[in-house]
């Protein structure tokens, strides 16, 4: 029997052994190599100048979070955002003797009619002017199919009001119409044999791809440090789907002429580890589509995803061709390499808020965007998407939108939305030399920026923007650069000729007296591009959320 000295020798030859150096040796290079690749694919994906502007800015904005922490900053900080918190709180929340609060449950249940007179009452009350969304000068928000549709889908929402399809013995009906509110949609695109599902919206439906490419990678590639890369114009559900799953995100500058993704740069961040890119058709900040046929080719050759978003596209863009107003290049599923669409029928498909669709080229890919748990103490668990007891009532009032429409309903719809759209482009650029349209878009939205480009003084298209609030428009507001869109509705239609009017009038007040003490100016013009105004910006939207939770 060996004794315990015995042992110990032994271990410590074990411990001295080549072997366990080699080991030793082995994790090293390994941790080296896996390090140095990761750095080398980052710097090959921005490049070196960006990549020493975005450590510049992580640098400036740690220094300011520790600037941050000395007492007087701090309490300068805390100051200034107090004051912006308040300005926030004034816009938003109700004030005076007049205004019932409803802070806890009454102690017996109120009468319908007292619920509708209370409703009445909290429309009037709300402070500050508000935009009317029935007069059309919101941009996109409401995206009205008319009164009888309107109708039609409360209708559908009320026959359906207690359904749930998370049991669908129970409601087959609602079964029946999200299978075919999907196939309506896959058909749209040009893949009737696909596959998808209904989710609450297009960030849903983005998120839900995202997670579908991550696993489908893990599974199929054993990719374990997932990376998409992302047209910078892309919505920003990419982002949120990055940050939520653990997926980098690449995200890559547009050409600013075209505002169509740099396809060398998409080229560049392609590495063992990417899992899907991205193109939009169109896209939410000018309304310009990325070319799909090329990022698709990529996907193929890498046999990686493509998602293409939809989600604003969704009813205009399938159409466009069809309702006699032009080429509009392909990007739909008859592009080889486009592996999943999201449309949303809430947007321009006019169904209730809370619906969109997530589609996929095959029913294959689709499993890995499931959740199946067969151990649940509750029942074996499957669902389709984030959520597990759903709205049938919205599914139900989609189903009905799109059977309310139809396909000439539809083309009607993008007819007059997207000539009013071009008609706005096309007057911006002969009407108002002061400002550039951004690209050439050819759906439904419009972004103008001011004409002079670079630090040469221009018209300011924010205060541009702040002008067009005080007329009662209500438009968004883009950076890099600082433009302002419109998405055409229904709505704006027969609006199109004050738009101008108006626009050309703010154009004029925006040079003679600019304020510098609008929203968009105050808010975007801290620079949303520095990393201190982005940190401020950071901060004060998230003082917004808070103020939208202040009862
Ligand atoms: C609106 C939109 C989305 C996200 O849609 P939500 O329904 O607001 O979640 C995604 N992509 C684009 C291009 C959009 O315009």
């Amino acid at each position: 029997m060996p004794g315990p000295v015995a042992r110990r020798t032994r271990l410590s030859a074990v411990v001295n052994s080549s072997a366990y150096e080699l080991l030793k040796d082995a994790i090293v290079v390994y941790l080296v190599v896996t390090r140095t690749l990761k750095v080398f694919r980052h710097l090959r994906a921005r490049g070196v100048t960006e990549t020493v502007v975005d450590f510049w800015k992580w640098i400036s904005q740690e220094a300011l979070l520790l600037a941050l922490r000395l007492p007087s900053m701090r309490k300068r900080v805390s100051a200034e955002l107090g004051k912006a918190t308040l300005d926030l709180e004034k816009g938003m929340v109700p004030e005076g003797p007049s205004v019932h609060r409803h802070l806890a449950l009454p102690m017996t249940g109120q009468s319908p009619e007292w619920i509708v007179t209370e409703m009445e009452a909290m429309d009037h009350e709300a402070p500050g002017e508000h935009a009317d969304w029935r007069e059309g000068k919101v941009s996109g928000a409401v995206y009205h199919g008319g009164e009888e549709l309107t109708r039609v889908i409360l209708a559908a929402i009320e026959r359906y009001a207690l359904s749930n399809p998370l049991h669908p013995d129970v409601f087959p009906a609602v079964r029946k119409m999200e299978a075919e509110v999907v196939a309506m949609c896959l058909a749209m695109y040009n893949n009737p044999t696909g596959a998808g599902t209904t989710t609450s919206g297009g960030t849903e439906s983005i998120v839900m791809a995202c997670k579908t490419y991550r696993d489908w990678a893990r599974a199929v590639k054993g990719i374990r440090e997932p990376e998409m890369v992302v047209p910078a114009t892309a919505h920003a559900a990419f982002d949120k789907g990055g940050a939520y799953l653990g997926i980098k995100v690449h995200t890559i500058p547009v050409d600013p002429e075209t505002r169509q993704v740099n396809l060398k740069r998409v080229k560049r961040a392609i590495n063992a580890n990417t899992i899907m890119l991205v193109g939009s058709a169109i896209n939410f900040p000018d309304g310009n589509a990325d070319d799909i046929v090329a990022l698709g080719n990529l996907a193929a050759k890498h046999n990686i995803g493509l998602h293409v978003d939809c989600c604003l596209g969704s009813f205009i863009v399938p159409f466009i061709e069809e309702a006699g107003l032009g080429p509009f290049a392909p990007f739909d599923f008859r592009v080889r390499g486009v592996t999943s669409i999201s449309c949303d029928t809430h947007k321009y498909g006019f169904a209730p808020k809370g619906s969109s669709v997530i589609m996929y080229r095959d029913a294959e890919l689709r499993k890995h965007q499931y959740y199946v748990n067969p151990d649940w103490v509750g029942g074996v668990y499957a669902s389709p998407s984030i959520a597990g007891s759903r709205p049938g009532a919205l599914i139900a009032g989609s189903w009905a939108a799109m059977h309310y429409m139809g396909r000439q309903g539809y083309l009607d719809s993008c007819k007059s939305i997207v000539s009013a759209a071009r008609t706005i482009a096309s007057r911006i650029r002969a009407e108002i030399p002061e400002l550039r349209i951004l690209g050439e878009p050819r759906a439904s939205v419009v972004a103008f920026a001011s004409a002079r480009k670079g630090k040469a003084e221009g018209v300011s298209v924010l205060e541009v923007g702040d002008k067009m609030a005080k007329k009662g428009w209500h438009l968004n507001a883009l950076s890099g650069p600082a433009a302002l869109h419109i998405a055409v509705t229904r709505l704006t239609v027969p609006v199109v000729d004050q738009f101008i009017a108006d626009l050309k009038d703010a154009v004029r007040e925006a040079q003679l007296s600019p304020s510098g003490q609008g929203t968009m100016v105050r808010l975007y013009g801290i620079g949303s591009g520095s990393p201190v105004g982005s940190t401020m910006v950071g901060h004060l939207a998230t003082a917004f959320l808070d103020t939208l939770y202040k009862a």
